[in-house]
Parts: structure tokens; C-alpha cells; sequence
């Protein structure tokens, strides 16, 4: 999965000493008589014969992609990656290679289609996808035009007492067979089949015309909307003069979009990241930096690239209270972030420990399940009501042992 991620973040010679450390691993795992073949950049062909059955299959299939996601230590480098493999099970005699091959192929993108670093058995059920990929492609691309796909949007909280100062568009998929498509399935298709451009830009344009409605109907003025824009997005040339359009129409403040963005975007092309980034930024939006401390990147990145908004990942925040190394480093974030001239978010607050927590770090936004979980556009317009925004402050107040929020 993703080997081109590895080529494009740290160069082919990387990714060559990869590709050599995956068939050296899998190499090992082979019986006598098995046969492996590349067949193109990041396909491999395992074929065991006198395999039992298929449950057999599955077991030689989970033992690949348990061994294929342990980290790789190349020159100078830890990488992890993972797998995606596409099971085809076939009595002596019952199949062709052709059709074979064709089968496990099709269940190699239903992995893939499922988040990768996984296998899937290739099933009957699967036949009418004939060109996977394909077939996947149009979904996605009929998604946009048969008007599937919606943006729910979370509240983002003054940390200090409660108010709703900002939302962050989310974007959802209905299939119409599958059901809903998490975000987290979505988004890596959409990444792997270069329709992320198309999806981001509707999400933008869909989040902006939202900002506008809800202002429309009062109490939104200051207001901010948060997109999450994918590192593709960013380094490709039709980005800003889509931004740059999305912001003409309309009347609201360039100030109030923030452009959300993770640490993968300074791994790709760091000049050219910088440049795309500092050219967003002189349109008068913000910039956050999404998911902090999980991405590779380093702390010089800070320095050299134009953000205004940090947010702490929640897996800091998941472990708050229990864990003393979390809340050292989510104070040293916050102080950071500070004394750089940025502002906090913290992500994923389930509880009021947490938001107490935060809040004595001071942390100038909070975003989680406890404040509000992702809801529709005029559920958010509701929300922002006057007379709800002061009965979320009052709330707050009315709390046994109010706490300073430190900023
Ligand atoms: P993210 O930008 O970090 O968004 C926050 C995710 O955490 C959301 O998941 C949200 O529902 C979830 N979350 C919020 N509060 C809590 C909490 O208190 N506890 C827990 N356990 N989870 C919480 P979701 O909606 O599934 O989105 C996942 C990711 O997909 C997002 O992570 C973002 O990276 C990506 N994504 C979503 N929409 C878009 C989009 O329009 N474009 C791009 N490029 N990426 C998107
Ligand atoms: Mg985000
Ligand atoms: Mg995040």
C-alpha cells in the first residue's frame, strides 16, 4: 500500500531498498514449491499449490500481512508500511491462471478498498466487478454528481467557557448498496484514485456556502469554518485558483476558512509545499496543522512554514489524567505553539477531566465528542443560535469548580 507515499517522501532509492526488503521478507516465508513473481512496481504473485483449503488460503494470507506491516529499517530510515492481498482459491483442474490471477486481483482492491493492511478472500459475489478499479472510480466519481456525498460539521469550543467559535466540515458518503462510507475509508480511496481533488473542492465549496447560510441566519458572524485538505491537494495546480474562486463569491472574510492540513504535506516536496502554503495563506485564511505529533515531520518545520493553528492529536489527549508523559507533552505543545504565535486546538475531548485539563494547560480551543459530535449543516445553525450560545456559556459557569482557562 502506498508505496508511491515512500517514493515521493523519501525518493526511489528508498523506495527501491524497500521493494527489496518486502521480497526479502517474503522470500523467507515461502514453502518448497512456492512460487513468488513482482508483477509490476507494488504487485507481488504468491502461488502456493496443494494448498487444503481456502481457510488454509486466508491463514497463509493473514501470516503476509501481519509479517509485511513490521517496520523496515533501510539507510538511515524506519519505514512501516502495509499490505493489501487478494485471496483466489481454486480446486486441481477448476480454473484457468488467467482467471486466477484475475480473481485475486479483484480481491486485492477490495483490501485496498477497505483501508489496506489487510487480505480478502476473493468471493462469487464479486464477479460483476470486472474492472475493479474502475468500477471503484466511477462510484466515487457518480458520487459527487448523484449528490452523496454531505459534509457534517463538529463544533469547535472556546476553551474558556464553552462557546462555539468554529466548526470542521467532515465529509460522508451514502452508497447506495454499501451504506454509509466512513471518512476514514472514503478519503485514502479517493487519495489512491486521484478523486481527492474533486471531493476536497466539493467539501470546500459546500463548507463555505454552509458559513454563509448560517450567517444568514444570524448569529455566525465571527464563525470560522475548518476544511481538511489532503496533502495531493495541496502541491496540485488547480488548489489555489480554486481557493482563490471559492473566496471571490461571497461575502464572508477570507479569515474565517482554515485550511486543515497534516504533517505528510512538508514530507512530499518541502519547496514546493512551503511556496503552495505561504500563497494560500496571503489569500487572508489560516492554516492548521491536523493530527499533530503522529506524522514523521520535525520540529523545523514549525519554524519554516507558515501556521496559525496547532492541533493536538487525540491520542495525547485519549490517555490525559492516566498517563503523565501525555500531559507533559500536551503542555509542551501548548507552550510551544504559544510562544510561536499560534493557537491550540485540542482534539478528541470525550470527558470533562479532559476538558479540564486542557483547559488548566491552557488550550485555546477544545473539539470532541464531549462538546458535540459531527451533526448536519441546519443542526449547526440551530446551534449557533443566540440563545444557544448562551446557554452553552452559562452551562459552563454554573460548574461546581470553575476553572481559569489560562489565556
Ligand atoms: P480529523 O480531521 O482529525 O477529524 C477528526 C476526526 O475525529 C473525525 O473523524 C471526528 O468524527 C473524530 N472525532 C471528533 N471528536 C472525537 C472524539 O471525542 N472521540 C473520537 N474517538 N473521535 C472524535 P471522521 O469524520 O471519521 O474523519 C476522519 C478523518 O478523515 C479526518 O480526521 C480527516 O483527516 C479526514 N477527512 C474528513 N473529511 C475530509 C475531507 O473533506 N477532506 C480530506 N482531505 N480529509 C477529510
Ligand atoms: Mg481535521
Ligand atoms: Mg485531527
Amino acid at each position: 500500500d502506498r508505496l508511491k507515499d515512500v517514493n515521493d517522501s523519501y525518493g526511489h532509492l528508498i523506495g527501491d531498498q524497500l521493494l527489496v526488503a518486502v521480497t526479502t521478507r517474503m522470500a523467507a516465508m515461502m514453502r518448497h514449491g512456492d512460487t513468488l513473481a513482482r508483477l509490476s512496481g507494488d504487485e507481488f504473485v504468491v502461488v502456493c499449490e496443494e494448498v487444503q483449503s481456502p481457510a488454509h488460503a486466508a491463514a497463509i494470507g493473514n501470516r503476509l500481512v501481519l509479517a509485511l506491516a513490521r517496520p523496515y529499517v533501510l539507510t538511515n530510515i524506519e519505514v512501516q508500511i502495509s499490505a493489501s492481498v487478494g485471496l483466489a482459491y481454486a480446486e486441481y483442474g477448476e480454473h484457468s491462471a488467467e482467471q486466477l490471477l484475475h480473481e485475486a486481483d479483484t480481491a486485492m482492491y477490495q483490501a485496498k478498498r477497505h483501508g489496506g493492511g489487510r487480505q480478502h478472500m476473493f468471493d462469487t459475489g464479486l464477479q460483476h466487478l470486472s474492472t475493479p478499479l474502475a468500477s471503484l472510480e466511477s462510484d466515487l466519481l457518480a458520487a459527487i454528481t448523484r449528490g452523496e456525498l454531505r459534509n457534517e460539521y463538529q463544533p469547535i469550543v472556546s476553551t474558556a467557557d464553552s462557546r462555539i467559535t468554529g466548526v470542521e466540515a467532515l465529509v460522508r458518503w451514502s452508497h447506495p448498496d454499501r451504506g454509509e462510507i466512513p471518512a476514514t475509508t472514503l478519503i485514502p480511496l479517493a487519495e489512491q484514485s486521484d478523486l481527492i481533488s474533486d471531493i476536497g473542492h466539493w467539501a470546500l465549496r459546500r463548507a463555505w456556502a454552509d458559513l454563509g447560510r448560517w450567517q444568514q441566519a444570524g448569529g455566525a458572524e465571527d464563525v470560522t469554518v475548518a476544511v481538511n485538505v489532503s496533502a495531493h491537494q495541496i502541491v496540485s495546480e488547480t488548489f489555489l485558483p480554486q481557493v482563490r474562486d471559492i473566496l471571490r463569491d461571497g461575502s464572508l472574510r477570507p479569515d474565517l476558512l482554515t485550511l486543515e492540513i497534516t504533517e505528510s504535506v512538508f514530507l512530499r516536496n518541502s519547496d514546493h509545499a512551503s511556496f503552495a502554503l505561504t500563497e494560500l495563506r496571503d489569500l487572508g485564511l489560516k492554516l492548521a496543522l491536523d493530527d499533530f505529533g503522529t506524522g514523521y515531520s520535525t520540529l523545523t518545520y514549525l519554524k519554516q512554514f507558515p501556521v496559525d493553528i496547532i492541533k493536538i492529536d487525540r491520542s495525547f489527549i485519549a490517555d490525559l489524567g492516566m498517563n503523565r508523559a501525555s500531559n507533559a507533552v500536551v503542555l509542551a505543545i501548548v507552550q510551544m505553539a504559544h510562544s510561536l504565535g499560534m493557537t491550540v486546538v485540542a482534539e478528541g475531548i470525550e470527558n470533562s477531566t479532559q476538558r479540564d485539563l486542557v483547559a488548566d494547560m491552557g488550550c485555546d480551543f477544545s473539539q470532541g465528542f464531549h462538546f458535540g459530535k459531527p451533526a448536519p449543516a441546519d443542526r449547526i445553525k440551530e446551534l449557533l443560535q443566540p440563545h444557544f450560545q448562551a446557554h452553552r456559556a452559562g452551562a459552563l459557569l454554573a460548574l461546581p469548580h470553575p476553572r481559569s482557562a489560562g489565556s
